[in-house]
């Protein structure tokens, strides 16, 4: 039996409302930073049981009131038992309607939401809409998890990209484990680049994304890491412009900029994301913010021939 995250780190707290529920709809035309990125977001949960660990703290999901309905983040998860029915009744009508507009059909799985969280493993509602997705593929699908536990759905994985170009972003902050004050993440670093280097390894496109950038240790050990590992890019996206708002408000009500800048003052400014983009572009194509979602990257600086 594979350890589970919480295994990894006993005291992360889980969220503890759990409900099951029926929803009304599950494909989301796409508005805002993600028109960028695809035509439709799907979210298998609503709410997210990692919601209480790092990367809750700066997830901009947890402002979004219509949503949480006043609900604390972290500590509801609202189940769509009937995800799967949902997908296959609406797929062809998002396809047409991307296609009369002359865009690829393209789930972004997941915006506000994690796809493998703890709940998963036990509703397996991600593997369902995965399921059916191969009754029915997009034409793009793109996975976003902070968890190793996408390793559970290899083979749907493997199947769905022979059906549809499949990307598979991994969340990878940082090289830090824990920042000063934030509680421990879902799934530790060393399980996630591990993740990313096994699905690479089956031919699987990865990407690993520094969302939001967390202060770098050593960048370049890091990118070299992440370059070994098959990582096909990376995303760098900082708070700031990367919380759907321009100057990072969303998160400066957190206590991620004062975590961030304990370990390095300079890391809660635009300049340091700037700064780590150039190193990255030595290592793997580079993307930045929404494009870098979307799949846009400036490819590695050639090292200099010698004259
Ligand atoms: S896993 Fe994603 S959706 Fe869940 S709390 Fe973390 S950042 Fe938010």
């Amino acid at each position: 039996m594979k350890p589970s995250d919480s295994q990894t780190y006993p005291n992360l707290p889980l969220s503890k409302e759990i409900n099951l529920i029926q929803s009304k709809t599950l494909l989301t035309r796409a508005s805002g930073y993600l028109k960028e990125v695809c035509s439709h977001s799907l979210n298998p949960y609503s709410g997210c049981g990692y919601g209480l660990s790092s990367c809750g703290e700066g997830c901009y999901v947890r402002f979004n009131h219509w949503l949480t309905r006043g609900r604390e983040w972290g500590k509801f998860v609202d189940v769509k038992v009937n995800a799967s029915d949902l997908y296959l009744q609406s797929a062809q009508r998002g396809k047409n309607w991307a296609h009369q507009r002359s865009i690829p059909f393209t789930i972004f799985m997941s915006s506000a939401t994690d796809p493998w969280q703890p709940a998963e493993k036990k509703y397996r509602v991600t593997r369902a809409v995965l399921q059916a997705m191969t009754t029915c593929p997009p034409d793009t699908l793109i996975l976003q998890t902070h968890s190793a536990s996408i390793l559970d759905d290899q083979k749907l994985l493997l199947e769905l990209s022979r059906l549809c170009s499949l990307r598979i972003h991994i969340s990878i902050e940082g090289d830090r484990n824990r920042l000063p004050g934030l509680p421990p993440p879902p799934c530790s670093i060393e399980k996630r680049i591990s993740a990313l280097e096994q699905l690479s390894a089956q031919g699987l496109k990865t990407v690993a994304c520094l969302s939001p950038l967390y202060p770098l240790e050593n960048p370049q050990r890091f990118f070299e890491r992440l370059k070994n590992a098959g990582a096909s890019a990376v995303i760098i996206d900082h708070f700031i412009e990367g919380d759907g708002t321009a100057e990072g408000s969303r998160t400066l009500k957190t206590r991620l900029p004062l975590a961030m800048s304990q370990v390095q003052e300079d890391s809660v400014r635009l300049p340091y994301r700037d700064h780590i983009v150039n190193i990255a572009r030595n290592y793997l194509p580079v993307g930045v913010s929404a494009q870098g979602f979307a799949g846009h990257y400036t490819q590695p600086c050639r090292p200099q021939k010698n004259s």
